[in-house]
């Protein structure tokens, strides 16, 4: 249970108290009136919960499911753990390309150990609990529905807030509207993160980032993956040379990667999962639904407070705020579904409720690291979106394998670096870098993007021989070209 909250450390490494001093529950009414009520206890939440209360305010959190939310329990933490595990498993079977023989037997229970043991307690939220009301906050379990202006309704009780509300309820794996498939027992994130034996055969439904992900570490654990893509190609939100690099080394890796392919039905019978596409059907003993992430804005009661509850997702503006007296941070805002959004927006609320000031969210530098092996992290705009908004742009691109480092590194050496230059300002506004450590890569083009440094100072600088990032300087110079 990681970087969420204001903790950045495993539950097992904090120093809870004993107790729960201040936590109360739906049936109990002391505590009732408040300065804060934040909704919903992920990333996004827990840090506003925790930090507001650190600097006095009575605040009560409210939480109908695990304090922490997505990221330790179902989301970033275990799946990094499994892609963490798998990329060991790749690397021993590099070994014979550069250092002698190998052979691994790859054993799953040792990551669905560490994911029980190390990452979720068992999915047990105790010591996330126990930090929050450590601090001075006040816990109610269950899930909460505004019903006016600072009042939240949880089970039967009222909670009135004399500062406002926090909409931090985050998101739930969007389930598509398939023929069949409603009926039948498909996986989620939250269900695949909790499995003890993996499967002999997996059908992934979604070729984003967390179907992607999930995809390589099974196929590495033995498993025959089929990813099921209805867009032309996988990491459809990313530039499209990432897709199909990941879908060259996954085909090699002997992924099967149906693209163009919208699932039209599913059926199941015995222990099989039939999926429809196009004229043919797939089959597989398990099937993963990892098809985005849907806000459900109605049962959280917005209309009561002035807000659309048809909306996709909660606006705000730059300071967070949604309405008078309404802060909403995280995926629940749409804007680009991370845990690293979700603390930076969870920042400028707080600053906003205790009056701080300070900056305003900027989003022309959001990082986002598909962490698949190579990894793809990309900043800013894509060279299609900046097109679409107008900007005239140069492209520069580079490939990894051609580079020192990358020709050193070898077997698992493919990737790329492209930046996108706006030739009217001689600045990044946009840059993907795919490869091995391809989302630490990232760090320098995100600071580039941010920073507006002119592309003349970032090619006046010395890169370090023979390193990843040094790809970057090629990457420039391909802006000539
Ligand atoms: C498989 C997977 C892998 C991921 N990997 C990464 C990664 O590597 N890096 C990254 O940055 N992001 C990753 N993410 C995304 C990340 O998990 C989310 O962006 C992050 O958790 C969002 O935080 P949040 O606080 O907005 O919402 P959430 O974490 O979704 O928390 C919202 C909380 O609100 C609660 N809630 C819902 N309704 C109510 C209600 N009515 N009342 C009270 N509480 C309510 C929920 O129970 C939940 O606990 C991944 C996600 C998945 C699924």
């Amino acid at each position: 249970m990681q970087e969420t909250g204001t903790q950045e450390t495993s539950p097992h490494q904090t120093s809870p108290q004993e107790t729960s001093p201040h936590q109360t529950g739906p049936h109990e009414t002391s505590g009732t009136e408040t300065d804060v009520i934040v909704l919903g206890l992920g990333p996004g939440g827990e840090y506003v919960a925790e930090t507001l209360a650190e600097a006095g305010l009575h605040v009560t959190g409210v939480e109908p499911r695990l304090v922490g939310g997505e990221c330790p329990y179902f989301g970033c933490v275990p799946s990094k753990m499994m892609i963490r595990a798998a990329n060991v498993i790749a690397e021993t079977r590099r070994v014979p390309l550069l250092a002698g023989t190998s052979s691994v037997i790859p054993d799953w229970s040792k990551v669905a150990l560490r994911i029980r043991e190390e990452a979720t307690d068992y999915w047990d939220d105790k010591v996330a609990v126990d930090r929050f009301t450590g601090k001075g906050g006040h816990f109610v379990r269950g899930a909460g529905r505004i019903t006016g202006p600072g009042q939240v309704r949880v089970g039967d009780v009222t909670y009135t807030a004399r500062r406002g509300i926090v909409i931090s309820t985050g998101t739930d794996p969007a389930i598509p509207p398939v023929d069949g498939l409603a009926g039948t027992p498909y996986w989620t994130n939250r269900d695949i993160v909790q499995v003890e034996q993996v499967p002999e055969s997996l059908i992934i439904m979604g070729g984003g980032a967390i179907g992607a992900e999930l995809a390589q570490v099974f196929a590495r654990f033995g498993t025959k993956v089929t990813i099921v893509e209805a867009l032309p190609r996988l990491l459809p939100q990313e530039e499209p040379e990432a897709g199909e690099l990941i879908e060259r080394v996954f085909t090699a890796e002997g992924i099967k990667v149906a693209l163009n392919a919208p699932a039209a039905r599913v059926t199941k019978h015995g222990t099989q999962f039939t999926v429809h596409v196009g004229q043919g059907a797939l089959m597989a003993e398990r099937l993963l639904v990892a098809t985005g992430r849907r806000v459900e804005l109605a049962a959280l009661g917005v209309a009561s407070i002035g807000l659309d509850e048809k909306a996709r997702f909660i606006r705000v503006d730059d300071r967070m705020k949604a309405a008078d007296g309404v802060w909403a941070v995280g995926d629940v805002t749409g804007q680009g579904q991370f845990t690293h959004m979700a603390m930076y927006q969870g920042d400028i609320a707080v600053r906003d409720i205790l009056g701080h000031g300070g900056a305003c969210a900027d989003y022309s530098a959001v990082p986002r690291v598909t962490f698949t092996d190579p990894e793809v992290g990309s900043v800013g705009l894509s060279e299609a979106q900046a097109r679409a908004a107008g900007f005239s742009i140069r492209v520069g691109c580079t490939q990894v394998p051609y580079s020192a480092r990358g020709w050193i590194h070898k077997a698992g050496n493919d990737g790329f670096i492209k930046v996108i230059l706006d030739t009217e300002r001689g600045v990044l506004i946009g840059a993907t870098s795919a490869g091995p450590t391809g989302g630490e890569v990232l760090s320098a083009l995100q600071v580039a993007v941010r920073a507006q440094v002119p592309v003349t100072t970032l090619r006046n600088m010395p890169y370090a021989y023979p390193t990843f990032y040094r790809a970057i300087e090629e990457a420039l110079k391909a802006l000539d070209k």
